[in-house]
């Protein structure tokens, strides 16, 4: 807990993979993976970011040996459908809606009492920045984004005065800043990192100790990242380095599925 800000080391897929076998000899390894830029590349529009087939098999094989959880600022049906594996755990809108694999048991949800002003805030966002071409709101279930990666840079100063009014109107959220992306969620202590301490608690099986490995690239990765035991380890998923919570640091998403491969052809 409580890990400083500095900025990871670089380490290739297969450094990883040989670290993250010794380091969880003995306890039992729990893997949450983010979705957008760590499973799948970062594309322009939220709407295009597949999942490719070979990913989808290696997290099909690791679910088969280890708990498998993607945590992700998406609601979780659209990630569980993207995923499209029912073995593994899923925790949407950014942890707010945790699911297990068919086990109605398995579950999790905070901040309902918001759906209705989230909704409010999708249609007043809508209507405001409707003139902004390449501004893209994207309503969700318990948060609304406002994407800016197509916008022209001279819109910026415009859609910024447009979330400040919006979040004085709507004082119960407030605004998680991401890569080219502002989004509106309940004002409430929890968030990725609550999820995954949430999940690593449920997954532990009784007796032993569990090793969790958690894979991210994003600012709200970084409640992730803090929140991990020290029995853990945070890999951020960047081309370049930055500071962050997180041990180490893997170039990109292909790096990811590299090491996911790793992990899942060791010998049990
Ligand atoms: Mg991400």
């Amino acid at each position: 807990m409580g890990h400083k800000e500095d900025v990871p080391q670089h380490i290739t897929a297969k450094a990883l993979a040989d670290r993250v076998r010794s380091a969880s000899c003995g306890f039992e390894l729990v893997l949450l993976l983010d979705y957008d830029g760590t499973l799948t590349p970062i594309v322009d529009r939220p709407d295009d970011a597949h999942l490719s087939a070979e990913t989808r098999q290696v997290l099909c094989d690791l679910s088969a040996r280890y708990p498998v959880a993607i945590i992700s600022g998406r609601d979780r049906h659209d990630v569980q459908k993207r995923v499209g594996l029912g073995s593994l755990y899923y925790a949407g809108s950014h942890g707010f809606d945790i699911a297990g694999p068919a086990d109605n048991s398995f579950s999790h949800i905070e901040g309902t009492e918001f759906l209705p002003e989230i909704r409010q805030t999708i249609t007043s966002l809508e209507g405001n920045l409707a003139e902004l071409p390449g501004v893209l709101v994207e309503g969700k279930t318990y948060s609304v984004a406002v994407h800016t990666r197509l916008a022209a840079d001279t819109d910026i100063p415009a859609v910024e005065k447009v979330i400040a009014e919006t979040l004085k109107k709507h004082p119960r959220l407030r605004t998680k800043k991401g890569k080219y992306v502002v989004e509106f969620i309940p004002d409430i202590d929890w968030n990725k990192g609550y999820a995954a301490m949430w999940l690593i608690e449920r997954l532990q099986p009784a007796n032993s100790t569990v090793f969790p490995v958690f894979l991210g690239d994003d600012q709200t990765d970084e409640d992730v990242f803090a929140a991990l035991p020290d029995n853990g380890l945070g890999i951020m998923v960047a081309q370049k380095p930055r500071p962050s919570k997180a041990s180490l640091r893997l170039g990109n998403t292909s790096d990811v599925v590299g090491f996911l491969k790793m992990i899942a052809a060791q010998q049990p």
